[in-house]
């Protein structure tokens, strides 16, 4: 009788969605893949219960069991005890021992951890830092998350909370964060913190005169229709692009900050790749020149890193969580 290789099952849950995928180990490609985008309004139980649907309708579709089970959650986990803390996104889920449930439904392992450090160990092993060993990755998106690999190995800290760069102060008294400090990075380069910016100094200038935003800021506010409550991150970089003053002034300031807060991160641990994901990254050219020159300025001159795209997009929590499956049954 042929002997199959093992299914590995990867949960993604993510802030808008949930997905679902099955693998073989070693292999680069999905056996199936399933996603659901969530209705606003839901709560953890049935964001529960909705995954745990994709997950069996999966294992019925390749009609092998999962042999190990691998999460990546949306929000703060303690990860040794296979425990959520809280989710950012969903009511309900504050102290549910995901891991146990899963593992009593689905009879197999279940590892857990939280979306940034299951994304770092998804691009160190299927994406960008294939090949290195210390690995930085940073998420900007509508927050900034991050992940440590060191030695080839995923870093948590004693509180599971290495990694954690968007917490880091590189403005003091600057922006208000939602974990309550000023200035933090996440309040100062992430996409929110970007569109702030920007209305900030769009009613300052209109304070001034009436008239004297128009043509440093035109294009964006053609694009949010004169409307500075419309203004969204996407339209920031799309104005900059076309050459919007103001627009490439916010994009200058928020990849400073990201910069600032880089070096701090690199000076300290020496990694060889930091891989940069999430939609600010698509902020364009300016931001990368920007987070790079300061970044390489404000870092110790012996220090050579590369600072590099993420490669796996949207799907690198969710290889994340193929990979804690796949370290389980090696
Ligand atoms: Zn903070």
């Amino acid at each position: 009788m042929m002997t199959l290789s093992p299914l590995l099952l990867a949960l993604d849950f993510g802030g808008t969605k949930l997905t679902a995928a099955v693998a073989h180990p070693g292999r680069r490609t999905w056996l199936a893949h399933r996603r659901v985008f969530l209705p606003s309004g839901v709560d953890g139980r049935y964001e529960y219960d909705t995954m745990l649907d994709l997950g069996r309708d999966l294992i019925e579709e390749v009609d092998q069991p999962a042999a190990a089970v691998g999460v990546s959650f949306g929000g703060p986990v303690y990860a040794p005890a296979g425990l959520v803390r809280r989710s950012f996104h969903a009511p309900g889920w504050e102290n549910t021992p995901l891991a146990e449930w899963l593992q009593a439904e689905l009879n197999a392992p279940v590892v857990i951890d939280n979306d940034a450090n299951a994304a770092a160990l998804g691009e160190f092993r299927f994406g960008a830092g294939q090949g290195c060993q210390h690995v930085l990755y940073v998420t900007i998106s509508t927050g900034i998350g991050g992940g440590w690999i060191l030695n080839g190995r995923p870093y948590a800290g004693a509180d599971g909370l290495a990694g954690e760069i968007g917490h880091l102060v590189v403005q003091p008294g600057g922006f208000l964060c939602p974990c309550g400090k000023r200035g933090c990075l996440e309040a100062e380069a992430s996409g929110p913190a970007m569109v702030q910016r920007a209305r900030l100094y769009l009613a300052k200038k209109k304070g001034k005169a009436r008239s004297g935003h128009s043509s440093r800021a035109r294009r964006l506010l053609e694009l949010a229709e004169g409307d500075p409550d419309k203004i969204t991150a996407q339209m920031i970089s799309e104005a900059a692009a076309g050459g919007d003053k103001l627009s490439q002034k916010v994009i200058r300031e928020a990849a400073e900050r990201l910069g600032l807060g880089l070096s701090g991160a690199i000076t300290l641990m020496n990694p060889d790749q930091v891989i940069l994901g999430g939609g600010v990254t698509k902020s364009g050219e300016l931001w990368w020149q920007i987070v790079r020159e300061t970044t390489r300025a404000q870092t110790h001159s012996e220090i050579s890193v590369e600072i590099v795209p993420a490669a796996l997009g949207d799907d690198a929590p969710l290889w994340g969580a193929a990979a804690l499956a796949e370290d389980v049954i090696r």
